[in-house]
């Protein structure tokens, strides 16, 4: 877990002192580029009263020599390049088909450990809080698989990185792109054998959110894995160690609805500088929306977009174009039904609402003070009218298979 428990209103701002701050909280994307900075380990990585994640500075250490602020993406914004060419992309390697999309972030991952490189990506941890983590090995890679809706802790990953790119190894980062925009700053240069791929991203709700919400729904405090996709569905399910012990729809889920209704988020999410066409990641991947179905020759599930965004996105494409099923597009079909390629989230309008009842109400509490539930239960009742049909027309279909091997 993280280092020490919630931070209160009161020292939010670091007990008034401004010179201490080092971005404004509503900006700040928990980043950890000013905590792998710091050399006198002034800085710590805490929760505050929702669980969102923030550094905090402790004035005894601190030597106000400012390498925070420099490092801090907020100061010091990467340049962001616009995308030269857009893919559509699918693995054909049956194994793939559990990847969120199209496999992209898995396929490249695999090329880079075959070239003895190492890969970050998340994974939960023994608690079950999600955290990045480096692969080396195919079964390692094979954790990172799959979108997890929720903020992902880096804790020291750049420092790690870091060592790595010093000794000539290979680096992919496969993130969110305010934490390739955290790495990019922490290293104000650029590493040849750095390779960068940034997620089209729709929001992160802090870890405490769904820790809470699984507790809730499965009453047990053991859930260690949380999944949000399956093969072409998008499910919220519940792990202890292996075994399911929780799977609801997207849409019956209170978690995943306000998660996709833009109510439980970070509050830099909702004035994110990446959600828009400009990338920061050398390839940016994420779900084709507005692909229509023959590209990819009626294929049936879900294929990535890939946006080619710098040279080294070019090179790392051709190291996938012979194992990938690939087709060229054009980036206006990607940002088509992908509203993240063009402005961040709206806040929902009963935010403010749930953030106040969720301090003295928790998770479930608070959802109850929002219109999450009556959302869920127009869900409920869509879905059902979608189920019946198909139902008895599957009972119809058994009925004459039977009929015609009896006459048979
Ligand atoms: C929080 C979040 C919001 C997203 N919103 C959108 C969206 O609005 N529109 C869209 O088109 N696509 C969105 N995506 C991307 C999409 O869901 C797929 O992750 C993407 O297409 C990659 O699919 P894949 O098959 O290549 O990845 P897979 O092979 O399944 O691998 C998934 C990769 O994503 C990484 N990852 C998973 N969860 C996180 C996380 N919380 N933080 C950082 N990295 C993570 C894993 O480490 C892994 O490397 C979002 C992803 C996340 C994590
Ligand atoms: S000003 Fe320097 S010592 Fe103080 S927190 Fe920032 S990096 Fe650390
Ligand atoms: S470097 Fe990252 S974590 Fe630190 S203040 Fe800036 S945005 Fe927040
Ligand atoms: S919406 Fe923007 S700020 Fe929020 S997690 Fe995604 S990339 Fe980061």
């Amino acid at each position: 877990m993280f280092p020490f428990g919630g931070i209160t209103s009161k020292n939010r701002f670091f007990k008034g002192v401004s010179s201490l701050i080092i971005c404004e909280l509503d900006k700040c994307s928990g980043c950890c580029a000013c905590y792998n900075a710091c050399k006198h380990q002034a800085i710590t990585m805490t929760e505050d009263q929702w669980g969102c994640i923030y550094p905090l500075v402790d004035e005894k250490h601190c030597t106000r020599c400012g390498v925070c602020a420099e490092v801090c993406p907020e100061h010091n914004r990467p340049n962001l390049n616009t995308p030269v060419k857009c893919y559509a992309m699918y693995s054909p390697y049956k194994k793939d088909m559990a990847s969120s999309s199209g496999g992209a972030a898995t396929v490249l991952g695999r090329c880079v450990i075959q070239k003895n490189g190492v890969v970050f990506g998340t994974v939960y941890d023994k608690e079950g809080t999600l955290v990045y983590n480096s692969a080396k090995t195919e079964p390692e890679l094979e954790q990172f698989r799959g979108s997890k809706y929720v903020y992902a802790y880096l804790g020291r990953t750049y420092q790690q990185i870091h060592e790595l790119l010093s000794n000539g190894v290979t680096c992919l980062i496969v993130a969110t792109p305010c934490h390739i925009a955290g790495l990019r700053a922490f290293f104000r240069k650029d590493w040849p054998n750095l390779y960068t791929l940034d997620l089209i991203c729709h929001g992160t709700p802090p870890m405490r959110y769904l820790r809470q919400h699984t507790e809730n729904v499965t009453h047990s405090r053991r859930v260690n894995r949380v999944t949000f996709r399956g093969i072409n569905n998008y499910y919220l399910s519940a792990y202890e160690r292996n075994k399911k012990i929780y799977s609801k729809r997207g849409d019956e889920d209170a978690y995943f609805s306000a998660f996709m209704n833009g109510l439980t988020f970070r509050e830099n999410c909702y004035q994110c500088p990446y959600a828009q066409i400009q990338r920061v990641g050398d390839l940016t991947i994420g779900d084709f929306w507005g692909l229509d179905k023959d590209t990819l020759d009626g294929y049936p599930g879900k294929p990535s977009v890939i946006l080619v965004n710098t040279e080294k996105g070019d090179r790392m494409l051709s190291w996938i174009e012979d194992v990938v099923v690939m087709k060229q597009s054009v980036v206006d079909k990607a940002i088509q039904g992908n509203s993240q390629l063009i402005a961040p989230t709206t806040r929902h309008p009963h935010r403010e609402v749930f953030r106040s009842s969720y301090l003295q109400n928790g998770f479930s509490g608070a959802i109850r003070d929002t219109d999450i539930p009556d959302k869920m239960r127009v869900a409920k009742m869509r879905n059902m009218i979608i189920r019946v049909p198909r139902y008895i027309r599957n009972r119809r279909i058994k009925r004459k298979i039977q009929t015609f091997m009896r006459q048979e």
